[in-house]
């Protein structure tokens, strides 16, 4: 059997009111707390109110540093960083969707560490443990509850890119994952945050790092997802369907933490910063195309992974197989009606040259990739996603 190393230093709990433990659990890592929340729903919906209260009752002294919007720029975790710092926070307190959770583990890594943020891209960069993190997740798709990444939005002279933090020491303390505080998701949202899980489970299964263990919770996952996530869309404030929805999204979260993902995230970014896609439809665009190339010469795992979307495989070729893959994952995406309406300006060649020209600087992502691509072949993808 494959040899492997399996790491998860997170203390999840999960279920229906798993939040309001809060102000207890908090209270063990820091006597004084910093709230990190995106632009007004975990104030609307009345929650960030709550994990206040629960914080204070505990006697966790509490500060706010609330408006960090999606994809988070490093002047955003520069801001929050200087309240941090200021007010002498030793932990931080993630609430709200994959931003807010990314912008405080930015916030927990520039407490500790000098210099800036940029320092720190790229891998295991991190000399001193970042602050601790409380991983409150509003939304049920990026994971980043339980993963040891970070992705910020950073421009330099003309140029926006999205860069990632990877270090083990990114994974939070602990996460409250409250299916509960997915109830105010609207059907955009919720189609939209949980394809980004679906692609990180998809892509986790596929790739060259996946092992036993990790696919036990890639291929839950997309079953679960597979499901669940069109009748979250129909039933938003059924509560069942919601539980299942957000388990499937902390599975796709640890497959990622162990294996990466592969070319539909790593082709996804330019699609955010140029394009000004959100991530899940990033992801949702490419996922046929990038599917299909890794997929028409087989794959090792590719009944099984038929069989996880609901297909019987038997007897087909693999030419077949993978066709009937591919467009299973359209027909879901066309489910969750996450591209209808979406406009699109027609691409230079010249930008998407140059698109693929950065992919092929990534080694790593390449490396993970179940087949091998070269730059024509990234290019195809991107025409045919585009
Ligand atoms: P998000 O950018 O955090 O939030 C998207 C929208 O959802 C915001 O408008 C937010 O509003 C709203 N929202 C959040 N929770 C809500 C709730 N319960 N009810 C109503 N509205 C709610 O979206 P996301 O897809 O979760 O995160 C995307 C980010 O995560 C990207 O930057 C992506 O690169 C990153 N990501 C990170 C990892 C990782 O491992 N670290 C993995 C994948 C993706 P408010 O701002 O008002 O709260
Ligand atoms: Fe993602």
């Amino acid at each position: 059997m494959q040899c492997f190393q399996f790491y998860l230093p997170t203390k999840v709990y999960f279920g229906q009111k798993a939040s309001e433990n809060v102000g207890k659990e908090t209270k063990i890592l820091g006597k004084k707390a910093l709230i990190v929340t995106g632009k007004s729903s975990a104030r609307k919906t009345g929650l960030l109110q709550r994990v206040e209260k629960s914080l204070k009752r505990a006697e966790v002294e509490t500060f706010i540093f609330e408006g960090v919007e999606a994809n988070p720029s490093v002047e955003t975790i520069n801001k929050g960083t200087k309240l941090a710092k200021e007010k002498k926070c030793e932990v931080i307190v993630g609430l709200g969707g994959g931003s807010p959770l990314d912008a405080a583990k930015g916030i927990a890594i520039l407490s500790t560490n000098p210099g800036s943020l940029v320092d720190y891209f790229g891998r295991n960069r991190i000399k001193k443990n970042p602050l601790p993190v409380v991983a409150i997740p509003t939304t049920a798709g990026a994971g980043s509850e339980v993963t040891p990444y970070a992705v910020f939005t950073h421009r330099e002279n003309r140029c926006i890119r999205k860069k990632i933090v990877a270090d083990s020491s990114l994974f939070p303390k602990m996460v409250l994952a409250d299916p509960e505080l997915t109830l105010s998701l609207p059907a955009s949202i919720t189609a939209d945050t949980g394809i980004d899980a679906f692609s990180h489970a998809l892509e986790s299964y596929l790739s060259n790092r996946s092992y036993p263990l990790s696919d036990v919770l890639a291929s839950e996952a997309m079953k679960l997802l597979f499901n669940y996530l069109p009748k979250a869309m129909e039933n938003p404030k059924e509560i069942n369907i919601r539980s299942q929805v957000l388990y499937a999204s902390l599975l796709a979260g640890m497959a990622i933490a162990q294996t990466g993902t592969i070319l539909v995230h790593a082709m996804s970014y330019r699609l955010t910063t140029d394009l000004g896609l959100s991530h899940g439809k990033a992801c949702a665009l490419l996922l046929p195309s990038v599917c299909e190339f890794n997929l028409k010469e087989g794959h090792p795992k590719l009944t099984l992974l038929g069989e996880c979307l609901g297909e019987n495989m038997e007897n087909m070729t693999i030419k077949k197989a993978a066709e009937k893959v591919v467009t299973t994952i359209k027909d879901f995406i066309c489910q969750l009606a996450l591209l209808q309406n979406l406009k699109i300006e027609k691409i230079k060649e010249r930008t998407i040259e140059d698109f693929a020209q950065e992919i092929m600087q990534d080694k790593r992502k390449l490396a993970s990739n179940p087949r091998q691509a070269t730059l024509e072949d990234v290019i195809g993808m991107y025409k045919k996603a585009l």
